[in-house]
């Protein structure tokens, strides 16, 4: 038994064993911890990916006993695109889709597929969904990609990746509810380098999402999301701020709106000294609303962060390896 080890033999939230503490913290507080409260509606666009997720995640879990046989839910899914796409935030709603008692027995993994020096940000977010009977395959595998992390790049990402498919092939085989249904246990995974997954394990992530850039539609629903705690001037055009747009990542256009919405207090605060600014009235900040000169000036700062070859790429993948 390894330290940390509760009486019950299962580890406890908070206690991972590894080389990499600081890892194991990041994962516990920007995973596990920042899940819960994100739903479809804070998702712009992407109303396929969602329905897909809804389809091979939600609903096999709402209504098992339907999801049996040939109507078996899918294995893996893997959802892929450009950065800053929505990814990491689908599966964020996903989990809280699946209601929170759920959530618990559910796992966020983050791959770090080290590849070299220049792809030391590459990852794959593997969220393994299994029901409270499996948490030690959970820990187990915790542990593994914890040993795995940093040093020989190419053989720990192999050893992760192998033994991670030998885990889900022996829990997805091995178990049974009490009445002898079984047990649903899937993958979903998320990498923004599809290509760097081997032929093994992309067999294994039967369902494969494309996550592309938002388009017009999506982006206006982006700046609007965005926008929801600001107050906004009526000069805003959100239909100029999406069309000049286009190849922004929904990450960038947050980046936009948040520029945007930090200028007002960036005019209030110019040629003020710090105690000045100090005894400013919260009101006196905030009381500007935010206002297209904000956009203008934001979008000569913000730029789109994805490059026309990384799409090219990605669509070129989707058409090889893709899902509808
Ligand atoms: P990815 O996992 O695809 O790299 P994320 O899901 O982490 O990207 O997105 C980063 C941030 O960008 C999100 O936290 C959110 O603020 C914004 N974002 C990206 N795509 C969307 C979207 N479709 N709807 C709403 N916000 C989005």
């Amino acid at each position: 038994m390894q330290n940390g080890d509760a009486e019950d033999g299962k580890p406890k939230r908070g206690q991972y064993e590894g080389p990499d503490p600081d890892l194991a913290e990041m994962l516990e507080r920007d995973v596990l911890d920042s899940t819960p409260g994100v739903t479809w509606d804070d998702v712009a666009g992407l109303t396929e990916a969602k329905r897909l997720l809804e389809e091979a995640v939600v609903l096999p879990l709402l209504m098992p006993e339907y999801f049996q046989g040939i109507r078996r839910p899918w294995k893996g899914i893997l959802m892929f695109g450009p950065p800053g796409t929505g990814k990491t935030l689908l599966a964020k709603a996903v989990a809280s889709e699946c209601g929170t008692t759920f959530f618990h027995s559910m796992f966020l993994l983050l791959l770090w597929l080290q590849n070299g020096v220049e792809r030391a940000s590459v990852w794959c977010g593997a969220c393994l969904i299994l029901q409270e009977l499996m948490l030690q395959v959970q820990y187990s595998l915790m542990r593994l990609i914890l040993s795995a992390m940093p040093g020989g790049e190419h053989e720990s990402s192999r050893r992760v990746k192998s033994e991670l498919l030998v885990q889900v092939d022996g829990v997805s085989n091995s178990s049974t509810n009490e009445d002898g249904s079984r047990k649903i246990v899937m993958v979903l995974a998320a990498t923004n380098f599809p290509w760097d997954i081997d032929e093994a394990l992309r067999r294994r992530l039967e369902k494969r999402i494309y996550i592309p850039l938002p388009n017009f539609d999506s982006r206006k629903e982006l700046i609007r999301i965005n926008l929801k705690t600001v107050e906004v001037a009526s000069d805003v055009d959100i239909n100029d701020v999406a069309r000049r747009t286009e190849g922004y990542s929904g990450d960038d256009l947050t980046n936009v709106c948040r520029d945007a919405s930090l200028n007002g207090m960036r005019r209030k605060i110019a040629g003020k000294t710090r105690d000045e600014i100090k005894n400013m009235s919260k009101d006196e900040i905030s009381k500007d609303p935010v206002a297209m000169c904000d956009f203008e000036e934001a979008l000569t700062k913000v730029q789109s962060s994805v490059s026309a070859a990384d799409v090219e790429r990605h669509e070129k993948w989707f058409s090889e390896f893709g899902s509808a």
